[in-house]
């Protein structure tokens, strides 16, 4: 059996299965999983709780302090959800007033601090798939597979719009048009890591491939580099 252990990262802009993806290579290769994201969620909505002025560096820092984040396997769904200050916040922070605000709170240098701080710990044993903005540039710029994944824009609002109308019938799909242009605009224009395709990431559209495709593929890439 092989036992070497890998750090894959991924990367790509809003709702293009980086997490779908993710999860089950998580599970073929017997990973663990880490949402990056949902610490930036996590952390917006203790912001928006607590209305911290996301201009006033000494309440963010202050705010930060206050702040434990934490992975937990729930073995009734199999999935690994986001502790808030031993909150489960895992579907509280999907929700439309948590998406409007967290590229702007994960635009902020104290911010990404935080999270890298704990995204590069979780990475020290390897055996790892972190999903993200900056994982391949910042976080693990040394992983040993890199994907940066992309869709077509139809495609990402279809996906992911079906995926809050279950969770919420209310939302209509221009509100998740927005929501998704909104954030990769801010992603890729922010000052700190902004998202961009690490130079050695091997990039994958999946616009046309089926979930069973596009896995075969990823999970191929991952055992050339394992050998
Ligand atoms: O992955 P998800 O869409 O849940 O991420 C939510 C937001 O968190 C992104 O739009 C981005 O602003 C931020 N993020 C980030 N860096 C990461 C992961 C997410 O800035 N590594």
């Amino acid at each position: 059996m092989n036992t070497k252990k890998i750090i894959i990262a991924i990367d790509g802009m809003s709702s293009c299965g980086k997490s779908t993806i993710a999860k089950q290579m998580a599970q073929k290769l017997n990973y663990i999983y880490v949402d990056s994201g949902a610490m930036y969620r996590a952390i917006t909505l203790y912001f928006l709780r607590n209305n911290i002025d996301l201009t006033n560096t000494d309440q963010v820092v202050d705010a930060l302090k206050e702040i434990e984040l934490d992975f937990r396997y729930n073995d009734q769904n199999n999935q690994v959800e986001i502790f808030l200050n031993e909150e489960n916040v895992e579907y509280l922070i999907r929700e439309m007033l948590v998406a409007e605000k967290v590229s702007e709170v994960a635009a902020l240098a104290e911010v990404r601090n935080f999270a890298i701080r704990q995204q590069q710990k979780m990475g020290r044993k390897k055996g790892i798939i972190m999903d993200g903005r900056d994982i391949g540039t910042v976080v693990f710029p040394d992983a040993e597979l890199k994907l940066y994944l992309t869709a077509d824009n139809a495609v990402r609002v279809e996906r992911r719009f079906k995926e809050l109308y279950e969770k919420n019938p209310n939302i209509s799909i221009e509100e998740v048009a927005r929501n998704i242009e909104m954030r990769d605009y801010i992603d890729t224009n922010r000052e700190i890591s902004p998202l961009r395709k690490a130079d050695d990431a091997i990039e994958i559209n999946n616009t046309n491939l089926t979930p069973e495709e596009q896995l075969e593929k990823v999970l191929s890439l991952a055992h050339q580099v394992l050998g």
